[in-house]
């Protein structure tokens, strides 16, 4: 069936994967990209598909409910994928208010813009939420996060993640708003805005630059690579079940510093350097404020219900990301000029 299909945030690091996704299995499907194109935001992302005929870009803000409702109103999408956010917690530390504005007041928006083009016909109608982890808080050094597991946001980024999943519950359970969610542990590939932990340390590998490690390197994340993340939210899009969240994960849980070791052998490696180099780069830091010590998905619902798991091995994914970083260093020079440079001084150089 031909379907519209808005996806925020496709000119980001998630948001462009499930574009690409998205234009290429599904050519009777018009993609509308939806981006405010923040500092985050990079159609080069997006080069090898800006031609295919199911493909077109919108640039606006979701904190603008006017521009939201008028773009709602020109494309009356089908279905809303919706991924744009202020993703960092570093940056929700320093300015919350702009979490608020787009995590929260963003959503709102495009939920109001949703319910209005759909009052008349649900059938078909999807809005679905692409949310993360971090809204259930820490663990301790056992256990899992349940798609049960109680909300307990920590930093102002998983606050504003945590309201924005709540309003959109909220849609569903007052106003019937077809409705799914997805919590998503922490993503890695190509693509990713070097502010985050794994393009960061490549990028400082390149450049012989000190790797920034929070305090005793222990905290505890798991990663999933970046596609495995796009084709779980094709999955959960189509088949998931109206009003329900899932968890992704990757059943790849990793400390920091062994994390940053792994990658500093595999980086020695492809660049043909002695072994030990790049770790000799590895330098703690003052903690953040507030530092979740560790976070694990159970993602065995989406497993059971609709037969996902990650196909793609920690170590082959990262593998593919190192590779991609290296033969791109354009995209890494264009992204790491300019704004990224004073974000830089200011949260490692104290600038
Ligand atoms: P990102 O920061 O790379 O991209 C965000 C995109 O949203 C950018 O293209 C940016 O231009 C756009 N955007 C920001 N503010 C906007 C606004 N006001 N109006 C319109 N567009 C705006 O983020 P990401 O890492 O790709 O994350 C995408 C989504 O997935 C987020 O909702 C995030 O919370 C969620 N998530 C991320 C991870 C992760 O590991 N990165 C894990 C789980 C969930």
């Amino acid at each position: 069936m031909n379907k519209k299909i808005l996806i925020t945030g496709g000119a980001g690091f998630i948001g462009s994967h499930v574009v690409r996704e998205f234009v290429t299995k599904y050519p009777h499907y018009q993609v509308i990209n939806l981006d405010a194109l923040t500092y985050a935001g990079n159609l080069e992302n997006l080069k090898d598909i800006e031609d295919r005929p199911n493909y077109s870009f919108v640039k606006a803000d979701i904190t603008d409910q006017a521009a939201i409702t008028s773009v709602f109103e020109q494309y009356q999408p089908d279905g809303i994928i919706h991924l744009a956010a202020e993703s960092h917690v570093d940056r929700s530390i320093a300015d919350p208010s702009a979490f608020v504005l787009t995590n929260v007041i963003g959503t709102v928006n495009l939920l109001n813009a949703a319910r209005a083009i759909w009052k008349d016909n649900l059938e078909g109608k999807r809005f679905h939420h692409v949310s993360t982890d971090e809204v259930f808080g820490a663990l301790g050094e056992s256990g899992f996060f349940t798609e049960d597991t109680k909300y307990d946001p920590h930093s102002p980024y998983s606050a504003s993640k945590a309201s924005s999943d709540h309003f959109v519950r909220a849609y569903h359970d007052t106003y019937g708003l077809p409705i799914v969610l997805t919590n998503c542990s922490n993503n890695y590939g190509p693509n990713h805005f070097p502010e985050k932990l794994i393009p960061l340390c490549i990028h400082n590998i390149l450049n012989n630059k000190p790797l920034p490690v929070y305090g005793d390197g222990k905290y505890t994340r798991d990663w999933l690579f970046v596609i495995d993340h796009a084709k779980a939210i094709d999955l959960v899009f189509h088949e998931g079940k109206n009003g329900d969240s899932y968890n992704i994960g990757g059943f790849n849980e990793w400390q920091n510093i062994d994390l940053i070791k792994e990658l500093c052998r595999q980086m020695d490696a492809k660049l043909g350097r002695e072994d030990g180099t790049a770790a000799s780069l590895i330098t703690f830091v003052k903690d953040r404020p507030g530092h979740d010590l560790r976070y694990a998905i159970d993602a065995s619902k989406i497993n059971t219900e609709l037969g996902w798991r990650p196909l793609v091995t920690f170590e082959e994914g990262l593998s593919l990301t190192i590779d991609w970083f290296l033969s791109n260093q354009e995209w890494l020079d264009h992204v790491t000029s300019g704004d990224y440079q004073h974000y830089y001084d200011n949260q490692y150089n104290g600038a």
